[in-house]
């Protein structure tokens, strides 16, 4: 390639021989019937090798081809194209007086890779953002396309994917009237005291943050949508100034606060669209596991904030509903997620995320795909009841294994 291609963080350098940025489908088509080993590069938003489709491979970017974004109003849904991001999706539906259930923590990122890794906002009946999804359309290794929709045996396979399917060129996702949403953000919430699935659910979507230097939470953000009733939250104490996650980053880059209603997009990210998400110099791991295992996980972690506080910036603890995607980690259980904003610093880090996945490990947790993770592909694969249906499914859509790289194929024991 000429010039280093990274991911967002700067962590990954892709080791591709060539980017291509194909501006037509047929371009696109040309390029994937030709290629070896492909990956798609979406937004570039994940921690870890997943896009990489290894020195002899290429990437492909859809950010070039044109940004389809078709919302039909009387059915409800919208069709994306595979490079749009959520911030542009989210912009016209909301023109068209609809609205997606649910937005990640930052508008940024691309839709097509981030329901192919189980990406999720917060929400106790809120579904990951793949769940929105009823069709997919593919091209496939030989540069032949497929749609796989709702209804179809292989659905549950084809969505959270981890791009070894082929190039998703499409997603069609359900859509809900326009909503509103109020932002209210509270400080210092115990651990131990108000029950977790209460706090979880006293609004459309909670998440709850803490530095770890301490017992409980520093920050909890909830988002209630204005059609819902005003949740009553008298366990910790309003905020009396805009916050952003991280301790002592501007308030500027986040979503408003302070109960101004507006509109969902607006609300449920954290992010703003125009502003850098998160703190721009981190890294990031992310541990789902079944709710009711949550106050003893969090407790297994309290107990080793002494070791997880120095490399950390912000840890954020959301919740999933249950989903039927076979390589969602919400997959079969509603779930409580524990994500953790890292200092910028791979070799201080990486003990740490052993030492977190020691003490999550009896809690069956399974790993953001996306994030940074050293769990041995034995035990994440046991963690995963329906993986030998997904590798069935990419043999049968990519036999020659054109789609699956170094990452795929240890996740999931392929070929
Ligand atoms: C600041 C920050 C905040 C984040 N917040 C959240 C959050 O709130 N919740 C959460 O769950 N995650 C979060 N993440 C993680 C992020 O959502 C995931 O890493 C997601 O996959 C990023 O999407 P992307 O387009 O950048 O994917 P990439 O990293 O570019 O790609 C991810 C995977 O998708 C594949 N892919 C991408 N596009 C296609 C396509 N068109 N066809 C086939 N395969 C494709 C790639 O090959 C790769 O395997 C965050 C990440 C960052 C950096």
């Amino acid at each position: 390639m000429t010039g280093t291609v990274t991911n967002w963080a700067g962590n990954i350098t892709y080791a591709a021989k060539e980017l291509h940025r194909p501006r037509s489908i047929d371009a696109l088509r040309s390029l994937v019937a030709d290629g070896t080993h492909v990956r798609v590069l979406g937004s570039g938003h994940s921690f870890n090798e997943i896009a990489e489709p290894g020195a002899d491979g290429v990437l492909l970017s859809l950010a070039a081809l044109p940004a389809e974004v078709d919302v039909d109003t009387a059915a409800r849904t919208v069709r994306v194209g595979g490079g749009v991001r959520y911030a542009e999706l989210a912009r016209v539906v909301h023109e068209h007086g609809l609205a997606l259930h649910n937005m990640a923590s930052l508008p940024h990122i691309s839709v097509a890779g981030s329901v192919a890794t189980g990406t999720h906002g917060s929400g106790v009946a809120n579904g990951s953002l793949a769940s929105a999804v009823r069709e997919v359309e593919l091209i496939t290794a030989d540069g032949s396309s497929v749609r796989i929709g709702r209804g179809d045996g292989r659905f549950d396979g084809a969505v959270t994917s981890l791009g070894a399917l082929g190039v998703v060129t499409a997603l069609t996702l359900d859509l809900e009237p326009d909503y509103e949403v109020e932002q209210y953000v509270f400080t210092e919430l115990p651990l131990e005291g108000p029950d977790f699935d209460t706090v979880a659910a006293s609004a459309y979507s909670v998440s709850l943050f803490t530095d770890w230097r301490a017992p409980g939470f520093r920050q909890v953000w909830l988002k209630r949508r204005t059609d819902r009733p005003l949740p009553d939250f008298p366990w910790a104490t309003p905020a009396t100034e805009a916050l952003h996650p991280v301790p002592g980053m501007p308030a500027v880059n986040c979503t408003e606060q302070f109960g101004v209603p507006g509109p969902w997009h607006e609300r449920l990210p954290h992010f703003r669209a125009d502003f850098t998400p998160s703190s721009g110099a981190e890294l990031q791991s992310e541990y789902l596991l079944p709710r009711p295992y949550a106050l003893d996980a969090l407790r297994a972690l309290d107990a080793i904030r002494a070791t997880v506080a120095p490399v950390l910036q912000t840890c954020e603890v959301r919740t999933v509903a249950a989903d039927a995607q076979w390589l969602s980690p919400a997959y079969g259980r509603d779930t409580v997620a524990v994500h953790f904003t890292w200092v910028e610093d791979t070799a201080a880090v990486l003990p740490v995320v052993r030492r977190v996945e020691e003490v999550l490990e009896a809690f069956d947790a399974r790993p953001h795909w996306g994030k940074v993770f050293t769990v041995p592909a034995a035990a994440l694969r046991g963690r995963y009841p329906r993986i030998g249906d997904f590798t069935a499914l990419a043999a049968e859509l990519d036999p020659a294994g054109k789609f699956r790289n170094a990452f795929v194929r240890d996740a999931l024991g392929l070929r």
